[in-house]
């Protein structure tokens, strides 16, 4: 018999980041995340060979003190939530602590900042390898906000790599995620750059009429042009955004953007209550298109259901399910 051994932290963070880390999307998802949580208006993405060689987002948010520098590496520490409470009324889109640990037990992470409240005006540098972390933390020119760069993902985790696809299935699925958060936050400036090259380039909109562009730029003009907005309120919640018409459907539902309070989600309340509402006006094997946003009640919520929290639990699904119906 084999006697029962603690993990090393850094096999830890790998087994984690089995979990959240499955290909240079999920890397994408987590870091644009915390751009959002930290305030940032402004995001610059840059990706080459379809971000398995690197990935690179700047955010002009509020940054990371230098002593946090650290911290924000390892596993189990995030200055989002303290307390059960704090779980139980997530106002940020992470909370888990375990991003950064993932990632960068997975590739050669740099993490650069200068934070919004730091008393000199030097930003500060920590550089992880495989989650062999150099505590030396350096001095570097940075404005303010925070520049997270991953370079080659899964280079010490071969049966990974093995699963990434080409670089277009994989950038396709980046710029996926890009899409979806680019959606989730209007007033929020987006550019996005593959192997040099301007893929997406949205400014923050913020009139009704730029975030209507924003959604033909994202979904495509057919879209908007065959679409309704809507904006109810029922029940203490408000669900508002582009429903398309019977005109426009789809082979696949592949243009169906769910946010409950501004995160994107899969849930099978939501497709079957869409699924209800257009079965008479639908031909079987259509679907219909959609961008909605439900705001409810943090608390009505459980988003700690997934580690990629893409999924919730609602509290009241009946009434959930009947605005949306
Ligand atoms: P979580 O987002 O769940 O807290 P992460 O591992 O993604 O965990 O990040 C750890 C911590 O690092 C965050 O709680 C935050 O304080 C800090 N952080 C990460 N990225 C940024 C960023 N872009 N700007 C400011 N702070 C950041
Ligand atoms: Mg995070």
């Amino acid at each position: 018999m084999t006697r029962i051994a603690l993990l090393s932290q850094r096999l830890a963070n790998q087994i984690a980041a089995g979990e959240v880390v499955e290909r240079p999307a999920s890397v994408v998802k987590e870091l644009l995340e915390n751009c959002l949580d930290a305030g940032a208006d402004r995001i610059e993405i840059d990706i080459e060979q379809g971000g398995s060689k690197l990935i690179r987002i700047r955010d002009n948010g509020a940054g990371i003190v230098k002593d946090d520098l650290g911290l924000a590496l390892s596993r189990h520490a995030t200055s989002k939530i303290a307390n059960l409470d704090d779980l139980e009324n997530i106002a940020s889109l992470g909370f888990r602590g375990e991003a950064l640990a993932s990632i960068c037990s997975v590739s050669r992470l740099e993490l650069t900042s200068r934070a919004q409240v730091a008393t000199d005006d030097t930003a500060w540098r920590v550089e992880a390898e495989g989650q062999e972390m150099s505590t030396a933390i350096s001095p570097a020119a940075h404005p303010q906000g925070t520049t997270v760069e991953v370079r080659d993902l899964f280079f010490n985790t071969p049966a990974r790599k093995k699963f990434l696809r080409t670089e277009k299935t994989e950038f396709d699925r980046l710029e996926e995620v890009v899409k979806r958060l680019a959606l989730s936050r209007f007033d929020v400036a987006f550019s996005l750059r593959h192997n040099q090259r301007v893929i997406q380039h949205l400014h923050a909109a913020l009139s009704a009429q730029e975030q209507q562009r924003r959604v033909a730029l994202v979904c495509g003009p057919a879209f908007v042009e065959n679409s309704i907005q809507i904006d109810i309120e029922a029940s203490g919640l408000r669900l508002w955004g582009w429903v398309s018409l019977p005109t426009f459907s789809r082979s696949q539902a592949d243009l169906q953007y769910f946010y409950v309070n501004g995160r994107i989600i899969r849930d099978k309340l939501v497709s079957h209550a869409v699924k209800q509402a257009y079965q008479d006006v639908l031909f079987h094997g259509r679907h219909p298109a959609f961008v909605l946003y439900l705001d409810i009640d943090p608390a009505a919520v459980d988003v700690n259901v997934h580690p990629t929290k893409h999924e919730v639990r609602f509290r009241e699904q009946r009434s959930v399910h009947d605005i949306i119906y």
